[in-house]
């Protein structure tokens, strides 16, 4: 089969609810599945007993984080993306295009598997009360992280309208922090996943690389130079921030032979359409200063601390 076919197979809700392969849609293998937070960063964070709460308040143990998975899936590409992504936070810093790509592939396979995670809780409760809805979007946005992710099995070719790669992805240096310290912050409306581990705090946003169009190095100009503790956080917000505000997605002309896939943006495809008043098409919806500040209140403390620390 080809990789384009296991992501369609992959994200129906038969699979999901069938607890199938997340990434393949085949049989899941005897094993225990794949972490959705790999285990040597819950090693090196000691977070195996640390919780993490779901978008539907389900609150559950790192180390239970985990989403069905075959043992190719599993021992293949799958563990290759750990391998490098692990090798760019052991150097603490990104070096290349390369390393953009692996830990954008990494970060899109988190949040996957969050994803899948909250779907499955969704499909199988079905309660919309909760305010949690798979929609066309939700869905738009679920299969952008997948093609990210997959794109890791064979090698690719991007052609992509606003950058490299089809995401946008920042990186900064925190200067004031120690080795075992970390934040995991994630994004589900924005499809953004924000995560530093000690000195490298890397921030995500799955949007075919919307954001890098606004300027390649994110808010301030700052990815790839060295920042202060609360200063990522406050850029983490600013991006999720923006994430949220996206209108937008990107018809795609995809192909792929059995060596190779080639990923082709062709257009962007605006969701509400125009910009009132003009012929221009809506990317993102208004900045709003004062709806960001609130947001950064909310989510920050007063000594800049994620509040909660480490929230989904
Ligand atoms: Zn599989």
């Amino acid at each position: 089969m080809k990789t384009l076919e296991f992501i369609e197979r992959a994200i129906t809700e038969q699979n999901i609810v069938d607890g199938r392969c997340f990434v393949c849609g085949g049989e899941q293998s005897s094993g225990a599945g794949e972490h959705v937070m790999p285990k040597w960063l819950l090693t090196r964070l000691s977070l195996w007993s640390s919780m993490i709460t779901l978008l539907n308040g389900t609150t559950l143990p790192y180390s239970q984080l985990k989403v069905p998975c075959c043992e190719r899936c599993n021992n293949g590409f799958l563990s290759r993306i750990e391998r490098d992504a692990q090798a760019i936070f052991a150097a603490g810093e990104l070096k290349d295009a390369n390393d953009v790509l692996v830990l954008g592939r990494w970060l899109a396979k988190i949040l996957v598997g969050l994803l899948t995670k909250e779907t499955k809780l969704y499909f199988d409760r079905r309660d919309r009360s909760k305010g949690f809805i798979v929609d066309a979007k939700f869905l738009d946005n679920f299969h952008l992280c997948h093609m990210i992710l997959q794109t890791a099995r064979k090698p690719t070719t991007f052609s992509c309208l606003h950058s490299d790669y089809p995401f946008s992805l920042y990186w900064y240096a925190v200067e004031d922090t120690e080795d075992d310290d970390f934040d995991f912050i994630t994004d589900v409306v924005g499809n953004a996943v924000a995560i530093r581990i000690g000195r490298l705090g890397v921030v995500f946003v799955a949007d075919g690389g919307l954001q890098m169009e606004a300027g390649a190095k994110g808010p301030h100009g700052l990815s790839g130079s060295k920042v202060s503790l609360r200063a990522l956080r406050e850029l983490i917000l600013q991006i999720f921030y923006k994430s949220q505000l996206r209108d937008a997605t990107h018809f795609y002309v995809n192909s792929e032979t059995p060596e190779a896939i080639n990923i082709e943006q062709v257009r962007v495809s605006p969701f509400t359409g125009m910009i009132p008043g003009t012929a221009m098409t809506q990317i993102f919806r208004p900045w709003d200063s004062e709806e960001m500040a609130a947001i950064l209140s909310g989510m920050l403390d007063e000594a800049g601390n994620f509040s909660p620390p480490s929230r989904t």
